[in-house]
């Protein structure tokens, strides 16, 4: 009996381990999960959990921890490649097929250790932390601007929180999109009465059971600060044993195949896959591009009939007021241009004449159009 060990108890990991059972009845499949928690969705944690409209029943993946052996709080820590195993505190799980979907951890900022009143969001042990603390606190400071600071701003704010959010660049989301659709991003915020401090370096000190920011010649006390300053793909525990690429993610090849491998795969928010649409290795931190990965990384192995993934990028932030869908790859770095579309705004971004990616704000109804239309642009030369 072949023996598949998946490296990964979250999205990627159980899509990859059920696809597997449903490819190969009498494959032994065991997935080591880093977390106490039964397989869950993240994008619920910073929005509706929060809020109290999405319980943690819902939370949970469907057919979590069915038709595969999941062992929870065991984290692997090290990778035997001569031996086949996967190496945990306890034990060693011998693998014909390794699948790595150990997703991503938040960058941790210097002098902002978590603590009780400093919180980094990113499992629902976090997200109840964070919940319990909204229903007491009066002021919140977020310390980096990107779609989970945003998310959570807009939902603490619903909650009759004060927030402030500090951005050192002087936009938020400046390092995901362009400024048309940071300036959309930014004027919701402000409209729901959320303060912003750009092009800010802040310094944060501890007063009592408060903490005190400095900004410039501001200042502000804060009872509670939430650092979303990014993430990097978790491969520590690997300690060098497979092929990393310049984005940190595992380096992959169009079918979910870690390069140099045909028995190892990698899919979700830790994998650097190379896109063939694109011609070049991307690392997204997509809830739908983790989970279709997943599909890959499982037939790849198991079935052994390879299928490139070449879908269009898609992720989404819902920011209240505001649906924001990003499609392809919508770079900064590139010309961002506005076409006029019914109820809701569309940005397209260009590299020559290929659309490379586009973000709709409240315009879901051009999604599938735009979809078509960037890979027929992306597939023309
Ligand atoms: C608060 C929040 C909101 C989000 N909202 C959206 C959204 O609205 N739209 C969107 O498109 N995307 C959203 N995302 C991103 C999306 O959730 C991720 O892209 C997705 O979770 C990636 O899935 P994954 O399985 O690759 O990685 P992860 O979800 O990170 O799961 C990896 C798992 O592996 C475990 N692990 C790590 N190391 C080890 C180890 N050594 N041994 C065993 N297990 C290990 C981790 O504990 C974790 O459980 C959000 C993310 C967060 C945190």
């Amino acid at each position: 009996m072949r023996r598949l060990v998946v490296v990964g108890g979250a999205l990627a990991g159980h899509r990859s381990a059920i696809h597997a059972r449903r490819l190969d009845p009498d494959l032994d499949i065991t997935v080591l999960a880093a977390e106490d928690e039964l397989p869950y969705q993240r994008p619920p944690l910073s929005k509706g959990y929060l809020l109290g409209t999405v319980s943690a029943q819902r939370v949970r993946l469907r057919g979590a921890g069915e038709g595969y052996r999941l062992l929870t709080s065991t984290p692997a820590t090290g990778l035997d490649l001569a031996q086949s195993r996967v190496l945990t505190h306890e034990a060693a799980y011998q693998f014909d097929l390794l699948i790595v979907a150990t997703g991503a951890r938040p960058h941790q900022l210097e002098g902002f250790s978590p603590d009780e009143s400093v919180l980094y969001l990113r499992t629902v042990g976090d997200a109840n932390r964070l919940k319990e603390a909204l229903s007491r606190i009066h002021h919140l400071t977020i310390v980096g601007g990107g779609f989970i600071g945003a998310e959570v701003a807009v939902s603490a704010r619903r909650l009759g929180v004060e927030v402030t959010i500090v951005e050192q660049s002087a936009h938020l989301l400046s390092r995901a999109v362009g400024t048309g659709v940071s300036r959309l991003i930014e004027e919701n915020l402000q409209q729901l009465g959320i303060q912003l401090a750009l092009d800010s370096s802040t310094t944060i000190e501890s007063v009592d059971r408060q903490r005190l920011v400095r900004d410039g010649s501001r200042e502000w006390l804060t009872d509670l600060v939430v650092v979303g300053v990014g993430v990097h793909p978790s491969t520590e525990w690997l300690g060098g044993a497979l092929p990393l690429r310049a984005d940190r993610g595992i380096a992959v090849n169009e079918f979910g195949l870690v390069d140099g491998y045909s028995q190892i795969a990698a899919a979700g928010d830790v994998a650097s896959w190379h896109h063939p649409l694109y011609a070049r290795p991307l690392r997204f931190e997509h809830f739908e591009v983790a989970a279709n990965q997943a599909l890959h990384t499982a037939e790849a192995l198991v079935k052994n009939e390879r299928v490139a993934y070449g879908d269009l990028p898609f992720g989404w932030s819902d920011q209240g007021e505001l649906l924001v869908q990003i499609l392809g790859v919508p770079s900064p770095d590139l010309a961002e241009e506005e076409e006029s579309v019914v109820g809701g705004r569309m940005f397209l971004y260009r590299r020559d004449d290929r659309i490379e990616g586009a973000v709709l704000v409240n315009a879901p109804e051009e999604l599938m159009t735009l979809r078509d239309r960037i890979l027929s642009s992306l597939s023309s030369q």
